[in-house]
C-alpha cells in the first residue's frame, strides 16, 4: 500500500477510502465532481511538526512558521493556520487582501516576490507587513521612495541567491545562478550597504529560497553556510542581521519518495545554525506544500474508458485546469480508484476533458475501473486549487474540508455565471 497521509487514505477495516473518518465515496456523492477534499487535521499535524522544532530546550522560541500561502490560499486555510499561529509567506497583494480577510494581520507577512507593484509596495506599507523580500537594487530604490512619501519606514531583506543546486525539477528551482530570482551572492554585501544608506530602509533579515520539492537536507545546509557567512560579513561592516529566512522548499511524498522527517528536518537546520554560533537569530520557515500538500484529495468521475491499439484512456472530469502540475512540470500524483465495483484492470492514461494533447492527470496507470467510478488524485493539497483556471470555460472545482465527522464547504463550485460576469459585449 502506498505509504500516503494517514489522515487521508484507506482503511483496511471497512474497505473504503477516507478523509479522517468519512469516505470519500460520499464526499463525492454530496458534493459532486471534481472536488478537492482537505483534513483539517492532516494539516494541523504538518504544522506541529514544524513546530515541535522551534523551541529550545529551555522552552523559548527559535524559529517561526511563515506558510507560503501560493501553496493554497484558501480563506479557511489561512484561518486554521493563523489561529495555530504561523505568520504567512506572501507573493503579490492580492495574498495580503486573503490574510487580512481571513483573520491574520499585516505584522504576521513577509512579501516575497521578484516584481512587486508600486501599488503592492504601498498597500504593504501602510497595512505594515513585517518585511519586504527584496530581490533587486531597483525594487529597493522603489521602496525607499514610496516609503518616504509616506513617511514610513520599511523593514526589509535581501533575498539572497546562494548558487546551490537543489537537485529539483528546472521549473521549481529558484537557487541557481541563471534563475529570474534573487540577488547574486557576489553582490549581496554591496546591496546591503546600498539599502543601508537608504534613509528610509530599515534593514531586518536575510532570505533565501531555493526551490521547491527538495527531497535531501544537503542543498539547505549548503545554502545556510553561504548565507551563515555572510551575516558574519555583514556584521564587520557594521550591518546588523535580526532575522533569517530560510525559504521553504521541503519535498512530500507523492507515492514512492522519501522526503526527510519535517521534525527532524527543521530541527538539523536550526541545530546547524546555532552549532555555527548563530545564537540569537530569530529563524523563519516558509513552507508551503509540505504543510498542505498531503493534507488534500482530488476526488474526480470516471466518464469513459476509451481502449486503443498502443493506448487506454480513462477520461475523467477533472483536466489540467483544475490540476495543473501534471501537465506544467510531468508531476507524478497517485491516482486510486475509491469506490470501483469492477476487478478487471488495464494500464489508461488518466485525461481530462481539454482540449489538449498535454491535459493528463496520470499516465500508464493500472487501475480496475469503469465508467461511474470515482478516482481520488492523492496528494493535491499544494498547488492544485491554487494553480487552478477556467480554460475551456469549465467552472472551478468545490472545496471542501473534513473537521472531525462533519465536512464544510470552503468554497463553493463556480456557476458558469461566475465565469463571464466580468464580460461586455460591445
Ligand atoms: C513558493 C515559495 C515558498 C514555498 O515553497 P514550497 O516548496 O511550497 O515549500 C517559500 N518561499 C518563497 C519565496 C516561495 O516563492
Amino acid at each position: 500500500m502506498l505509504s500516503l497521509p494517514q489522515l487521508i487514505g484507506f482503511s483496511e477495516q471497512n474497505g473504503q477510502w477516507f478523509a479522517e473518518n468519512v469516505s470519500l465515496s460520499s464526499i463525492a456523492q454530496e458534493f459532486g465532481t471534481p472536488c478537492y477534499v482537505y483534513s483539517k487535521k492532516a494539516l494541523t499535524h504538518a504544522f506541529d511538526a514544524y513546530d515541535k522544532a522551534c523551541f529550545r530546550k529551555d522552552g523559548t522560541r527559535r524559529a517561526r512558521v511563515h506558510y507560503a500561502m501560493k501553496a493554497n490560499s484558501n480563506l479557511a486555510i489561512l484561518n486554521i493556520f493563523s489561529k495555530l499561529g504561523t505568520g504567512f509567506d506572501l507573493v503579490s497583494g492580492g495574498e495580503l487582501a486573503r490574510v487580512l480577510a481571513a483573520g491574520g494581520k499585516a505584522s504576521d507577512c513577509v512579501f516575497s516576490g521578484v516584481g512587486k507593484s508600486h501599488s503592492e509596495i504601498a498597500t504593504a506599507l501602510k497595512a505594515g507587513v513585517k518585511c519586504f523580500n527584496v530581490e533587486s537594487i531597483p525594487e529597493l530604490t522603489r521602496i525607499n521612495e514610496i516609503a518616504s512619501s509616506l513617511q514610513l519606514k520599511a523593514p526589509i531583506s535581501l533575498r539572497v541567491n546562494p548558487d546551490v543546486d537543489a537537485k529539483t525539477h528546472p521549473y521549481i528551482s529558484t537557487g541557481l545562478k541563471d534563475n529570474k530570482f534573487g540577488i547574486t551572492f557576489e553582490d549581496v554585501i554591496h546591496t546591503y550597504q546600498v539599502a543601508h544608506q537608504m534613509s528610509n530602509i530599515q534593514i531586518v533579515g536575510i532570505d533565501c529560497h531555493i526551490g521547491s520539492q527538495i527531497l535531501e537536507i544537503s542543498p539547505f545546509l549548503d545554502a545556510l553556510d553561504r548565507v551563515l557567512s555572510l551575516i558574519q560579513e555583514l556584521k564587520t561592516v557594521g550591518i546588523a542581521i535580526q532575522h533569517l529566512d530560510i525559504g521553504g522548499g521541503l519535498g512530500i511524498d507523492y507515492g514512492g519518495d522519501t522526503p526527510p522527517d519535517i521534525t527532524k528536518f527543521a530541527n538539523t537546520l536550526l541545530d546547524h545554525i546555532e552549532k555555527s554560533g548563530f545564537t540569537d537569530l530569530e529563524v523563519i520557515f516558509e513552507p508551503g506544500r509540505s504543510l498542505v500538500g498531503n493534507a488534500g484529495v482530488l476526488l474526480t468521475l470516471v466518464e469513459y474508458l476509451k481502449p486503443g491499439e498502443t493506448k487506454n484512456f480513462c477520461i475523467v472530469d477533472a483536466a489540467m485546469n483544475d490540476l495543473m502540475r501534471p501537465a506544467m512540470y510531468e508531476a507524478f500524483h497517485a491516482i486510486v480508484p475509491i469506490n470501483s465495483s469492477s476487478t478487471d484492470s488495464s494500464v489508461y492514461d488518466v485525461v481530462g476533458p481539454v482540449c489538449e494533447t498535454g491535459d493528463w492527470l496520470g499516465r500508464d496507470r493500472k487501475l480496475s475501473v469503469v465508467s461511474g467510478d470515482v478516482l481520488a488524485i492523492l496528494s493535491a493539497g499544494a498547488y492544485g486549487f491554487s494553480m487552478s483556471s477556467n480554460y475551456n470555460t469549465r467552472p472551478r472545482a468545490a472545496e471542501v474540508m473534513v473537521d472531525d465527522m462533519v465536512v464544510h464547504v470552503i468554497r463553493e463550485r463556480e456557476t458558469l455565471e461566475n465565469l463571464y460576469q466580468g464580460e461586455r459585449i460591445i
